[in-house]
């Protein structure tokens, strides 16, 4: 029996899936495509998580579509908001329509003589395997583990007579209103946790091995609110967007020109929100420089007030054990608690963890470079949604979506069924494909692509550049190999003699 086949197969129905639907609905009409989605649901990230306060630490005028609009009051969203707006933008552009869900994708296999991939899928409801194919695949998967957070090995976690609870997996039903909370970690989940716990809480303590550093900014853009009031939608936000854009941007340069100016600004804008004579070097100072790793960013100095008004601490210390009534740190202390979240991090997750083979050979991931920071060489009509590590995810997201349209099209134009990108060059150098030193990334690395030395296979994680290369560069680029043409239609008189 001939499998089910679509032009384009979306795989994920997060943010960015979402993203994928839109744009092949305005940019590729007559492709037919379809999104499988692994879980029951749509939304990805911001429906998974659960935990208090979640929240983006990233404006939603960047973190939103570019061709949608977000329209409330908040720049700093919490996470139903932004998944209430991922729901309409799917029912706006029909995308919720396409979608199959309780469908992870756990094999795709490519063949040159078919000109398509066949993927192999679980249903995730059933146990059933079942098989599709498709022209090409957009894989949308998002970065991480979503069956399991990262936690560490600590010791004695059995013997603790409290609950441990990963922001992860947060059950609905815990109570935590007058309770004792230790939060372990220091990442943008962590300093959300701590003032939004806090409000029930009896007190709050993160505890920290080592600081972040720690922005923050008005939870409401006045310009965005004013600007929407006088003009219209549309132009308001791609106004407020190009300025968060640049913002960002400069923030981000200066960090890696200037890191102790940088340094230094952060410092006093932390040490000017908390009480005076509050160590501010010992718990607010990292040893890296301002963007080596993510930089958190917390909405109208929350964490800041919550701790200035003593409904919560830093500690920053190593664990040494987990006891009955808490935890014991490296340096003696006691630490008692009724409740320790371990705000510890994601495991990074390649591809969703799909598998690939292109005419039965295996693709080895980081035996590959990535090609604009989207396709891998050697592997055929492909592309993976990944977003910028230094600014919102969907501005690189929407750009790749766009690439894509146009590298369809730009194959139906001249009759093409396969592109690939092909690296001929052999002075590019293969480098790490991320270029952050948080424990996350290092501990998962290995198992990425890899990026080259120069473009188009080095990811500059800068949005103006990439408008130049994706939106107005060639697509013919010389490294890009169009082949596999349409197979010629025999004349009717001929068929007929
Ligand atoms: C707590 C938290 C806060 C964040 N805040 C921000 C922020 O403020 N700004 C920012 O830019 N980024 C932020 N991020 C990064 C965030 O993940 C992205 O912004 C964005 O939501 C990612 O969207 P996505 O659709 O690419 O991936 P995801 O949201 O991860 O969605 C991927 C989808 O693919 C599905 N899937 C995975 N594997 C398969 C498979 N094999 N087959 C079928 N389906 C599959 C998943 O079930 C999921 O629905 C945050 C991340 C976390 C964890």
């Amino acid at each position: 029996m001939a499998l089910e086949h679509v032009d384009v197969l979306v795989v994920g129905a997060g943010l960015s899936g979402i993203g994928a639907g839109c744009h092949l609905r305005m940019e590729c009409p007559d492709k037919t495509y379809a999104v499988l989605e692994a879980r029951d649901s749509i939304g990805g990230t911001w429906d998974l998580f659960r935990y208090p306060g979640i929240r983006s630490d990233s404006d939603m005028y960047t973190l939103g579509y570019a061709f949608r609009p977000w329209s409330e009051a908040k720049a700093i969203a919490d996470g139903p908001s932004i998944l209430k707006y991922v729901g309409e933008t799917a029912r706006e552009y029909g995308v919720d329509e396409r979608i199959r869900f309780n469908h992870r994708v756990v094999r795709a296999e490519w063949s040159t003589d078919e000109a398509r991939w066949t993927v192999e899928v679980e249903r995730t409801d059933s146990g059933e395997t079942v098989h599709m194919t498709c022209g090409f695949l957009l894989i949308c998967t998002g970065y991480y583990r979503y069956d399991e957070g990262y936690t560490p090995e600590f010791e004695g976690t059995e013997r603790f007579e409290g609950q441990i609870v990963h922001p992860q997996h947060w059950p609905e039903d815990i109570d935590y209103a007058g309770k004792r909370v230790v939060v372990v970690g220091s990442g943008a989940t962590a300093v959300t946790l701590v003032p939004a716990m806090a409000e029930e809480a009896a007190h709050v303590t993160m505890l920290q091995r080592s600081p972040s550093y720690i922005v923050s900014l008005p939870g409401e853009d006045g310009l965005a609110n004013f600007l929407r009031r006088v003009l219209p939608a549309k132009l308001a936000y791609s106004i407020v967007r190009w300025k968060n854009v640049l913002i960002t941007s400069a923030f981000f340069q200066l960090s890696r020109r200037r890191p102790k100016l940088v340094k230094g600004w952060i410092r006093k804008g932390v040490q000017r929100r908390l009480p005076p004579g509050y160590d501010v070097d010992t718990h607010f100072r990292p040893s890296y420089n301002p963007w080596d790793q993510r930089v958190c960013l917390v909405p109208d100095s929350d964490l800041f007030e919550t701790i200035s008004a003593g409904r919560a601490s830093v500690v920053t210390d190593t664990i040494d054990t987990f006891t009955e009534k808490g935890l014991r740190l490296g340096s003696g202390e006691e630490l008692e608690a009724d409740l320790i979240v371990t705000a510890t991090g994601l495991n990074l997750l390649p591809l969703g963890g799909l598998q690939m083979a292109v005419d039965g050979r295996e693709v080895e991931l980081p035996k590959t470079l990535g090609y604009k920071g989207m396709m891998l060489s050697g592997v055929p009509n492909m592309a993976v949604a990944l977003g910028y590590t230094n600014a919102s995810w969907t501005l690189k997201c929407d750009l790749t979506h766009a690439y894509v349209c146009r590298l369809l099209n730009h194959m139906d134009e001249h009759g093409y069924r396969q592109c690939t990108p092909e690296n001929r060059d052999p002075t590019i150098e293969p480098e790490p494909f991320i270029d952050f030193n948080s424990g996350y990334v290092l501990r998962a690395i290995d198992k990425f692509p890899k990026q080259g030395s120069r473009p188009p296979w080095r990811l500059y994680q800068n949005y103006a550049r990439d408008i130049l290369t994706l939106r107005f560069g060639e697509i013919d680029d010389g490294v890009m190999v169009f082949s596999n043409p349409e197979p010629e239609v025999e004349a009717p008189e001929r068929l007929a003699a």
